[in-house]
């Protein structure tokens, strides 16, 4: 049996076991998706009992998902890294190679962007685009909306240092797509946007939608990266001011194929599954 797992701290609320035995069971694919809880600053010794407690029951662990707080720590323990990954400085997917070595990518963002480009039918090219935050998800998106071709992108957080230095690591990304890239404190966003999307922790915490109502362009796409009942306020407040809201299971299930077409080599239903998920969770 080939074995995977998501890795984190918490993880017991993870919906990736569910997505990816899902996945298995629609492309015929023989596997094993558990979770595994880490203690915090012990991500190198999690991967590698995970490695070894395969071998030793005579199976082999393939791959993992890497979530909250092991990003930064799984970038550092590969020896090879995609692209994506470099620029975010973040990863969240590791696949172990035959040669015992790790193959590192990120696949948040392009899940945000299938999910904004083919779920919602949103298309992004030539598009102005407000990203709100400039932790690791924002890092993770960057990238792959500038790749989807949006023409202005404007990144704004609450420590406006932190949407700096992001937009400076993909400036050259920005400039070679033709791309405006600008940072922004949160309460000085100049202008109005067709894509909005939420990358701050402000949903997850309770508080309100971080910036004013005026960034909406009528119509705009307005998306939380948090689902379930946290990302309600978001979408209440999107759908108050004539934007279109979405929250961010579309995301996680896009993210999480692109996970299983890297290791698996076989692209999943990800529409069908997310329909099935959205009407398992009402
Ligand atoms: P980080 O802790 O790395 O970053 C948090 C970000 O939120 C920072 O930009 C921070 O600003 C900002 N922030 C926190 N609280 C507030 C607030 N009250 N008001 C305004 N800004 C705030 O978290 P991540 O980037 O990893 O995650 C962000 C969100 O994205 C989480 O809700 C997470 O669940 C979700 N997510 C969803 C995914 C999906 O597949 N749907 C995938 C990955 C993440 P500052 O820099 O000033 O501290």
């Amino acid at each position: 049996m080939d074995l995977y797992c998501v890795m984190g701290n918490p993880v017991e609320h993870s919906r990736s076991p569910r997505i990816h035995a899902r996945f298995a069971e629609l492309c015929g694919q023989q596997l094993d998706y558990g979770r595994r809880l880490v203690p915090v600053g012990a991500f190198a010794k999690g991967v590698a009992a995970f490695r070894r407690e395969a071998a030793e029951r005579g199976e082999a662990a393939r791959g993992c998902n890497v979530t909250v707080p092991f990003k930064f720590d799984a970038a550092a323990l590969a020896q090879h890294t995609s692209e994506r990954a470099v620029l975010a400085q973040a990863v969240n997917t590791l696949r172990f190679e035959e040669d015992g070595s790790i193959y590192a990518d990120n696949t948040d963002g392009i899940g945000l962007v299938n999910d904004i480009v083919q779920n919602a039918a949103v298309p992004l090219a030539g598009r102005a685009v407000l990203l709100i935050g400039a932790g690791g998800a924002a890092a993770g998106v960057l990238g792959p909306l500038l790749d989807a071709g949006v023409s202005r992108l404007v990144v704004a957080n609450r420590s406006v240092d932190r949407a700096i230095a992001l937009v400076q690591r993909h400036a050259a990304l920005a400039l070679g797509h033709g791309a405006a890239l600008e940072a922004w404190p949160l309460d000085a966003v100049p202008g109005d946007f067709d894509v909005v999307v939420n990358a701050t922790a402000s949903s997850l915490a309770g508080d309100a939608v971080p910036v004013r109502a005026e960034v909406l362009r009528p119509g705009a796409l307005a998306i939380d990266l948090m689902y379930g009942p946290a990302a309600a306020g978001f979408m209440a407040w999107a759908e108050a001011h004539g934007a279109i809201a979405r929250d961010g299971l579309g995301m996680l299930v896009e993210q999480a194929a692109e996970a299983f077409a890297l290791w698996r080599g076989v692209r999943p239903p990800a529409a069908q599954v997310l329909a099935e998920l959205r009407a398992e969770l009402g």
